[in-house]
């Protein structure tokens, strides 16, 4: 589905990303693990579009996208759910929907990836006509998951879904990435919790300093020498 060869990136003259290659297949979860400043959340910047220097072959549905525009991008179906979720704060929670499905595809299929999204999230349906900003940590996370979610994807990629949300939150957050993937939608997740994101991972890579040095199915992780476990995943 998404094969990325030889990525580059940064910001400037700051070389973030040293040319990493990855995939992602149909119906996969797959983990980005890495410390602070690995390079997760420039990676799938460059990924999606949005950082401004970037070299390297991405491919999405068997489509060469690295000139392709970000906006274009997601209308091919490759939508990204930002670090920090991002949503609109002064706009309800139906308006921050509505945001999600900006693009002519996602317009036309507005109804029913509402009714998914209702389904999936059903604290929201209470939640529609409040504002973003005045909900919960837990119930943002979701507003940006569902946001992302009205954009229609194939490949959702998600930035630390996790961050700052209580133990109880976290679990259902990790099981709610399970459902997106059960209906068919191939997740790209970064975390910084690679114990959790091993336990419903399909496949992961471990991002140090911009390079990719491991990889693997979870099983094939944990099997890596202690050491190496616990230098680069803390597990
Ligand atoms: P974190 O989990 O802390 O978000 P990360 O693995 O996602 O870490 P990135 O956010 O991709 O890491 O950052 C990688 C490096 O790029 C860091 O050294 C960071 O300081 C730098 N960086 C990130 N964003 C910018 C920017 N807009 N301009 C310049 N440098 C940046």
């Amino acid at each position: 589905m998404l094969v990325v060869e030889d990525l580059e990136a940064g910001y400037g003259d700051i070389h973030v990303l040293n040319r990493i290659s990855l995939s992602v297949k149909q119906g996969e979860i797959v983990a980005v693990l890495g410390a602070n400043a690995a390079g997760k959340t420039t990676m799938l910047r460059a990924i999606s579009g949005v950082v401004v220097k970037s070299s390297g072959k991405i491919q999405f549905l068997g489509q060469d996208i690295e000139r392709t525009p970000g906006h274009e991008r997601v209308g091919l179906g490759l939508v990204q759910v930002p670090e920090s979720r991002r949503l609109f704060p002064h706009m309800t929670v139906r308006e921050n929907l509505e945001m999600g499905a900006f693009h002519a595809g996602a317009q036309r299929k507005f109804s029913q990836n509402l009714d998914r999204v209702l389904d999936l999230f059903p604290i929201l349906q209470d939640r529609t006509n409040q504002f973003a900003g005045q909900m919960s940590g837990g119930e943002q996370q979701m507003c940006a998951l569902a946001r992302g979610l009205m954009a229609d994807p194939k490949l959702i990629m998600i930035d630390e879904p996790t961050l700052g949300l209580a133990p109880l939150v976290v679990e259902q957050t990790f099981q709610l990435v399970k459902q997106i993937r059960d209906a068919d939608i191939a997740v790209l997740l970064v975390e910084q919790n690679a114990v959790k994101s091993l336990e419903i991972a399909d496949r992961a890579y471990v991002l140090e300093r911009g390079d990719i040095v491991m990889t693997g199915t979870p099983q094939e992780l944990n099997q890596q020498g202690e050491e190496l476990r616990r230098a680069y995943i803390g597990l």
